[in-house]
């Protein structure tokens, strides 16, 4: 970025200031217990620069459940192993219901509208575990490479409380299963997907992970993950459906790709210039971080950057 560092660490302090009065409102996820015991009042931001360089703000190196945020991830693993031929298996539309809705599934024959609801992303990670044999750790191995940060792991205990109020889930796995748009055992696939969701990392550890996305493509070591093209089509399902049934008010707002996670996370692409990561864990009542984009949305008004 032309931002200096300087510039950059006084831009945050000013975004953290001007978000304050919205830090603590929203509620944390309560459908999964071990994340509803987290400290509402936690908030973080984080941007990495092309050559992998972080700057932050507030808890911006606290690790937390980064949850739907992975759904990109897997994506992007699951395009570069496999190709586009999961895309006859999900689709690329806005959803317009919540994120663990059934009931479009019945009338698309088991295709899910996009890969960052929950029955998209258990295709996806189907897909990534037929590919890899082991989705979960590809994906872990990817994010710890991205990050830079061999600690990122799986949190056991998120792990487990999604596992115990996991019927939703497992109800989506099995319908599109009896469409056949489900390749491995359900109970294998969801032992990835809640492994996928619990997987913790902090605000720089995501920002630089998301570098991918702005580098077109290519990942921390040079190597290419995505073509250019296909970095552009994750990035553009992102913007259109990365932030549950809120991504035309998120476009709206921030004008950046990004994709929010029930833990309170978000990540933003600026394709070409930066990745951003935010976190605080008041959600609001379609599942996206109050002060968390609030956020996105001061740095894209004072810097000017932003997709449009
Ligand atoms: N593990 C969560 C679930 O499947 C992820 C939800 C989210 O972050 O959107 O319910």
């Amino acid at each position: 970025m032309d931002t200096g560092a300087q510039d950059l660490a006084g831009l945050l302090e000013r975004i953290a200031a001007d978000v304050a009065p919205l830090i603590g409102s929203g509620t944390p996820a309560e459908y999964i217990p071990a994340l509803a015991e987290v400290d509402p009042r936690h908030f973080g931001m984080a941007v990495a620069d092309l050559d992998g360089n972080v700057h932050g703000v507030g808890d911006w190196r606290v690790p937390f459940s980064a949850q739907s945020i992975t759904k990109v991830f897997a994506l992007a693993l699951a395009l570069a192993e496999g190709g586009d031929s999961l895309w006859r298996r999900v689709g690329r539309e806005p959803s317009g219901n919540p994120f663990n809705s059934l009931v479009q599934l019945e009338h698309e024959n088991g295709i899910p509208r996009n890969p960052f609801i929950n029955a998209g992303a258990l295709v996806v990670t189907d897909r990534l575990q037929t590919l890899t044999g082991d989705a979960s750790s590809e994906l872990l191995e990817f994010l710890r490479a991205e990050s830079g940060n061999p600690d990122v792991s799986f949190d056991a205990e998120v792990a487990a409380s999604e596992h115990e109020h996991g019927d939703r889930n497992a109800a989506l796995a099995h319908f599109m299963a009896s469409y056949g748009n489900i390749d491995n055992p359900v109970p294998a696939l969801l032992d990835h997907y809640f492994w996928q969701c619990s997987i913790a990392m902090s605000c720089a550890d995501l920002a630089r992970a998301g570098l991918f996305l702005a580098r077109h493509g290519l990942r921390a070591d040079g190597s290419r993950l995505l073509t250019r093209s296909e970095a552009k089509q994750v990035n553009a399902v992102m913007l259109t459906c990365g932030t549950y049934d809120a991504a035309g008010d998120f476009a709206y707002r921030v004008g950046l790709p990004g994709k929010s996670g029930v833990g309170g996370g978000i990540v933003a692409v600026v394709p070409g210039r930066c990745a951003l990561a935010v976190w605080s864990p008041g959600l609001d009542s379609r599942g996206n971080s109050v002060a968390g984009v609030a956020a996105l949305d001061r740095f894209t008004t004072l810097t000017g950057l932003s997709v449009f």
